[in-house]
């Protein structure tokens, strides 16, 4: 086998910098997504999570900067999601969903459907957020067939939009990221709009759905903040707005909150502080409190309704064999239990704060393009980035932030703590400030 050498870190005794046998072995086999080029650093040996740190293998701990993309809210390892798993785990790890109900999924989806505005009280369970969106698009799809209306097939998508990786998804991500152009033939035709997701595209959107709307199926977008994108933040305005004009032109409003769920923005759901209720709404990420897969595609009863049918073709076509797997709903339950007990939405306000201050003396620093912060969200925007140089310099001032695209990112745990973010920002101003 060829086993790809481990660089350590400088600032770590060479006796720590061995890599585990399995961490080598591993490298040979484990096929990871995205910049697996041979000069790539490889990846940190990860031995355990606490609270908001990582535990690498040769035992130092890393402040985990992005809490493990967007999903561990309440810290790693929480006692009240560990033991609702470990008590799940002893009754029924898994059923599948269909003749079969139980108890943690209908208690999730009453839940889901009581926090959730509006009508949006249908809960179609899956596991990951690509298909949650895309399960989003076959009922958008699917809904104008069942209502008898032909030919709304595609989906008016956003530039800097990011919706997940399956190939559904990947046709409604902004065209410019180059997966349009590497899967032609196999995506589907679905974009149709590549505005940038601001006041003056949705008069151009209006123009648009004018001329093309018995084409669409419907309008998808992030609210509030474009993530992966690059942290591009909007206006609530938008979306009443992007309502305004599904409503007009008679299509579907479809909202992806898989990352601003569950408190990010500094409200439950992003949606709220609009006063905006999708048609379907996406969730998944902090879904389980970053703990076990699972995700949820939320219809209105108008959407329901259309597939609510004797006619076996009117049944939504999508049926995963792990949809709503009890353990992953138990800990969905427990990072509710703990969002209703705990003052979550505070923390995030206080963070929100934190980062603003301690983040302001990267505006000064040479190469930085824009500081944003909102809720529980910092950004970064750099004008050019050596993303492994930077990566390697982070864990070297113990922090894991994972730059990525043009933006070095800091989306933590609500439950990180004054000191521990202090940390974090002060890695951040101090590496930024030494390129
Ligand atoms: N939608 C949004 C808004 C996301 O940010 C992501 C992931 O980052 C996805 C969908 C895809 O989710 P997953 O990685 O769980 O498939």
């Amino acid at each position: 086998l060829r086993r790809p050498r481990w660089t350590g870190l400088a600032s770590v005794p060479e006796s720590a910098q061995a890599a585990p046998a399995w961490h080598a072995d591993g490298l040979a086999h484990v096929w990871l997504p995205y910049a697996q080029m041979k000069t790539a650093a490889p990846p940190l040996p990860v031995a355990a999570t606490r609270g908001s740190r990582i535990v690498l293998a040769d035992g130092r701990e890393l402040v985990d900067g992005v809490a493990s993309w967007w999903t561990a809210c309440h810290g790693y390892n929480h006692p009240h999601i560990a033991a609702a798993v470990a008590r799940q785990l002893a009754t029924m790890p898994h059923v599948m969903l269909g003749g079969l109900l139980h108890e943690p999924a209908a208690r999730l989806a009453t839940r889901l459907a009581a926090l959730l505005p509006g009508d949006l009280d249908r809960v179609f369970f899956t596991d990951s957020g690509s298909v949650a969106v895309e399960v989003a698009m076959k009922m958008a799809v699917q809904y104008w067939i069942n209502s008898g209306v032909r030919g709304r097939t595609k989906f008016v998508a956003f530039r800097g939009g990011y919706h997940g990786d399956t190939t559904g998804t990947m046709a409604v991500c902004d065209p410019d990221e180059g997966m349009h152009r590497l899967f032609h033939g196999l995506l589907p035709e679905q974009f149709i709009a590549d505005l940038p997701c601001d006041d003056e595209s949705t008069a151009a959107l209006d123009r648009l759905l004018g001329e093309r709307a018995d084409e669409v199926a419907g309008i998808i977008v992030e609210p509030l903040v474009q993530g992966a994108g690059g942290m591009l933040f909007h206006d609530a305005a938008v979306l009443q707005r992007l309502r305004a004009a599904a409503d007009k032109h008679g299509t579907l409003l479809i909202f992806d909150e898989v990352f601003t769920g569950f408190g990010r923005t500094g409200t439950m759901f992003a949606c709220a502080q609009a006063g905006v209720v999708p048609d379907i709404l996406t969730l998944s990420k902090a879904l389980t409190g970053g703990t076990m897969p699972l995700a949820a595609t939320v219809a209105s009863r108008r959407v329901f309704e259309a597939f609510w049918s004797d006619d076996p073709m009117h049944a939504l076509m999508h049926g995963p064999t792990f949809m709503g797997n009890p353990l992953a709903c138990a800990a969905a339950n427990a990072s509710l239990d703990l969002f209703a007990r705990e003052p979550r939405l505070a923390q995030v306000a206080a963070i929100a704060a934190q980062l603003t201050e301690q983040l302001a003396p990267c505006r000064d620093l040479p190469g930085v393009v824009d500081v944003r912060v909102r809720g529980a969200i910092g950004a970064v925007e750099l004008e050019t980035i050596d993303i492994p140089a930077l990566k390697a310099r982070f864990v070297e001032a113990g922090v894991y932030v994972r730059p990525f695209g043009r933006i070095v990112y800091l989306t933590p745990a609500f439950t990180i703590g004054e000191a521990d973010l202090a940390r974090l920002t002060g890695a951040i101003v101090r590496v930024l400030g030494t390129r």
